[in-house]
Order: C-alpha cells, then sequence, then structure tokens
C-alpha cells in the first residue's frame, strides 16, 4: 500500500550509516526520505567521536605544557583550564557539523524529517504524525548506553551526559571497561580532575592485546588515574556533598560526578518492529544476514542497532554498499569485515589491526612474535617516563603478518598506514623490505628483527 508520501528508500536515523546510505541512494536516483528526531550526524557527531575526540585534544595540554619545560621552554604557573569555555566552543563545533549533515542530505535531494519514526505497517511509518510508506526501508537507528542496574543507579550519568555538563567534575568515577571509560579516564585525569576507574574484569579492554593492556594501565597509574579492578558496584547514594559509590569488595568511593560507561545497547524499543514483522534477539540487537537484509526481506538494518562492530566507519561502509546493492547495479556487494582498524584514544593511545597474539593462537595459527618497549625520543628530553610498545603477530607458515599493535605517542596515525600493509596481504619480509622514516616511532615496525 501506498500513501500520499511514497519513497523507493526511506532511512530511519540520520547517522553515520544511515546518511551515508541516503545520500549514496539519492545519488542512483532513487527518491529518498530520512527521518531523524535528533541533531543529525546521529552518535559520531553529537555524543561520540567528534566531541570525544575534542576533549582528549584538550586533555593532551596538560603533558604538553610540561613537556615543554625540557625543551627550554619557560610557559609560567598560572595555567588554567576553563571547562565551560572549552564546552561552548565543542558545542559550536558540533552546530557546524550538524549544518554539513543537513547540507550534505538536501544536496542530494533527501526529504529530511525531523520527527521521530515507527513501523505502523511493514510498508509504512508513522513519522511525526504523517504517515509514509516506502518500498525499502533501513534501520539504521544505533545505540544507546546501558542503563546501571543497582540501587541509585540514576544518580550515575551516561557518555551521553558527560558532553554537557554544566561544570568540570572535582572527582568522577567511572565505571566500565572498554574504550569509552578508559578515554573518558584519561581525558578528565589530563584535565585535572581526580578520576578512579573501577571495573568488574581483571583488567580493561577485553580483547586487545594482553602486553598493550597492561602498559595503558601502568601508564595510567602513572599519570595519577586510580584502578581499581575485580570492582562490582552494589548501590549509590546521594549526600550532602556529592555521591557516594558502594561495592560488594571494595570501600565506599565518594565523588562529584559518577559516569556508568558500562556498553550500549541497540536502539530497537520504540519502533514498531513487531509491525513490521522484524525479529531482534534477546539483547535487543535486530538480526540480519550478510546482505542486511532483516526478517521481512524489503527492511534493512546495519550499524550499531545490528551491533556487528560498533565504530563509525564501519557504519558509513555499510550504509554506502547496501545503497549500492540496491540502487547501484552491484546486487553481490559484499562488506569484508576481515582487519578492521581500530583505536583508543588514551594517553598514550592505542591502534590495532588484525589478530592479537591471544586471539591468533587461540584460532590454531602457528605464530611468531615480534615486540619493543623502548621511550620515544621525544620523551627523552622532556624526562617523562612514558613508554611505547609495539608487536607484530606473524604466521609462521605463510610469513603474512597477521596483526599490529602499538601503544604509544600518535598510535592511531600511524597504524592506518600499516592496517592498508596488512589488507593487503603484506608479509614480515615486506615490511622487512621497506625502508623506514627516520628518526620515526613508526619505522620500529620496519626494523623489527
Ligand atoms: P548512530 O550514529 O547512533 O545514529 C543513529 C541515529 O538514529 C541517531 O541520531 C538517533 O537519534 C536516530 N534515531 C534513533 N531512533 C530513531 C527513530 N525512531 N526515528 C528517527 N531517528 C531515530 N566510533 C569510532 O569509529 N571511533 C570513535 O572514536 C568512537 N568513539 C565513540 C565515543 C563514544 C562516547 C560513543 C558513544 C561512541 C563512539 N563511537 C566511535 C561509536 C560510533 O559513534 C558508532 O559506532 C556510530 O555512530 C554508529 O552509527 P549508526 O549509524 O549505527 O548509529
Amino acid at each position: 500500500m501506498k500513501t500520499k508520501n511514497h519513497f523507493d528508500y526511506f532511512v530511519i536515523g540520520a547517522g553515520s550509516g544511515g546518511v551515508r546510505s541516503a545520500r549514496i541512494a539519492a545519488s542512483f536516483g532513487a527518491k529518498v526520505g530520512i527521518a531523524e528526531y535528533k541533531a543529525t550526524g546521529g552518535t559520531c557527531v553529537n555524543v561520540g567521536c567528534v566531541p570525544k575526540k575534542l576533549m582528549t585534544y584538550a586533555a593532551d595540554y596538560r603533558g604538553h605544557f610540561e613537556d615543554s619545560k625540557g625543551y627550554g621552554w619557560s610557559i609560567g604557573s598560572d595555567r588554567d583550564f576553563s571547562w565551560e569555555t572549552f564546552i561552548t566552543r565543542k558545542d559550536k563545533e558540533i552546530l557546524r557539523l550538524n549544518g554539513i549533515y543537513d547540507g550534505v542530505l538536501e544536496k542530494a535531494g533527501v526529504t529530511h524529517f525531523k520527527a521521530k519514526a515507527r513501523f505502523i505497517a511493514p510498508h509504512i511509518l508513522d513519522v511525526g504524525g504523517e504517515e509514509i510508506s516506502a518500498d525499502k526501508i533501513l534501520i539504521a537507528t544505533g545505540g544507546k548506553p546501558r542503563q546501571l542496574d543497582i540501587p541509585g543507579g540514576d544518580y550515575a550519568l551516561s557518555s551521553d551526559d558527560i558532553f554537557y555538563l554544566k561544570t568540570q567534575p572535582k572527582h568522577i568515577i567511572i565505571l566500565g571497561g572498554g574504550y569509552i571509560a578508559v578515554e573518558f579516564a584519561q581525558i578528565f585525569a589530563g584535565l585535572g580532575s581526580k578520576v578512579t576507574l573501577c571495573y568488574r574484569g581483571d583488567l580493561f579492554l577485553k580483547g586487545f592485546d594482553k602486553d598493550i593492556r597492561e602498559t595503558l594501565a601502568d601508564e595510567m597509574k602513572k599519570s595519577g588515574v586510580e584502578l581499581l579492578f575485580d570492582y562490582t558496584p552494589s548501590r549509590i547514594e546521594k549526600t550532602p556533598d556529592g555521591l557516594c559509590l558502594s561495592s560488594k569488595n571494595h570501600d565506599d568511593i565518594k565523588a562529584d560526578v559518577i559516569l556508568s560507561a558500562i556498553g550500549r545497547v541497540p536502539n530497537t524499543s520504540d519502533l514498531g518492529l513487531d509491525k513490521a514483522g522484524v525479529q531482534i534477539d534477546e539483547t535487543g540487537k535486530i538480526m540480519i544476514n550478510q546482505n542486511f537484509e532483516t526478517s521481512a526481506p524489503h527492511i534493512f538494518a546495519l550499524g550499531d542497532v545490528a551491533n556487528t562492530h560498533n565504530l563509525t566507519p564501519v557504519a558509513i561502509k555499510e550504509g554506502h554498499i547496501l545503497a549500492r546493492r540496491l540502487f547501484g547495479g552491484e546486487p553481490d556487494l559484499a562488506m569484508n569485515y576481515n582487519l578492521i582498524p581500530t583505536a583508543v584514544f588514551s594517553q598514550p593511545p592505542i591502534g590495532t589491526v588484525g589478530h592479537t597474539e591471544e586471539s591468533a593462537i587461540a584460532s590454531g595459527h602457528e605464530i611468531r612474535t615480534f615486540k619493543t618497549r623502548f621511550r620515544a625520543m621525544r620523551h627523552i628530553l622532556a624526562e617523562r617516563q612514558e613508554f611505547t610498545v609495539m608487536k607484530l603477530i606473524v604466521c609462521a607458515k605463510t610469513d603474512k603478518v597477521l596483526g599490529a599493535h602499538i601503544i604509544g605517542l600518535d598510535a592511531p596515525e600511524i597504524l592506518q598506514g600499516f592496517a592498508v600493509a596488512l589488507t593487503a596481504g603484506a608479509t614480515k619480509a615486506d615490511f622487512d623490505n621497506t625502508i623506514g622514516i627516520h628518526p620515526t616511532i613508526a619505522e620500529e615496525f620496519v626494523t623489527m628483527r
């Protein structure tokens, strides 16, 4: 059934995956609509990668000021950080990016509905009170922070809230052990807050290489972050001077802000999926096949709502591929999920691609491991006791490099190029035959013997 307002393709959610898919589909001549009830750009632009990275830049200045002394600079002692100035400038930049995303959709000829969409039938949506129909529908509604399910859990803020705090916390407790928890710990430590990170496991960043995780834990302790592992929170109480976090196995901790970063869940509630015949699993994620098809053949899903890799570049690529499959005459195009590089913008940051030592062994590879640990040249005059660790995991049979990992200065920037090499199937001999760029940290990847 077609309503007055009918589209070839309708996208729910103008985030990383949705905007790309809508734009590319429209470029092939499809009549495309998109619904978004919050600011355009989704999590990444508004409450994710972008504001987070701006915060890490702000936090990095502390180290730069301190290091500069070793290079002969004297910069005085009155170094005040103004949270208010930073947040105002950050908000202005996000608004600029929202405008760019709006412009991208407009220029592509996509009809943009600034409202919430909800299925009322398999081909029909209620979009802010208006009935809209479409031949094909994409659900790209992303994810949201997991609620902290303990008494007083509502007193904890989520990462969505933290970007809009009115004042900088004096003492912040961060619950969680994923990259978001770790990044915020380093951000607030850099900005001068006291930070306590509490995680239920024995070491954070599960899934990353163990040497890298251990190095980061050491570096975080050096920078003054208090790390409490094997920590189970049990209750949060409001007290006259802030919040008090209790645990079954640790002493009470008092702080003015508690950030809960204990994971994210797919955004599938309130979408009327039952009206469309779209199935979700017990975690709430939309189940899809390798072609992004849900249980309803004309409805597709990708990005965080399908909970695959939960990274912006992955959602963007998925959205692009789906549009080309559906409207670009390339029905066999497929997404390649191998060797997805990723970063943690901690201090020092981490860059990683491919197998860790542990995952390579677990998947039956016979491996050779190359590892180096050193203080970067930049830290010597600065007298900074920070270590860089780099690792290569190589297949003993084929000589192929299966994984590359680095924690140290500029790690994410360094790693991107090596991800290309691994994607192209580089062997350790290829690495050895490559001339280094001297003096850099990156050259260590081609000089490890
Ligand atoms: P989103 O970008 O979340 O977009 C979904 C959109 O759908 C939202 O705008 C939402 O408002 C809208 N929506 C939901 N329901 C409806 C509805 N019913 N009707 C209309 N609109 C709806 N990834 C990286 O690659 N690098 C990073 O450094 C990084 N840092 C991050 C830091 C934080 C703090 C967080 C939370 C995430 C970070 N991510 C990072 C992850 C990244 O942001 C996500 O993987 C990415 O945004 C997912 O894109 P998406 O298109 O699936 O969903």
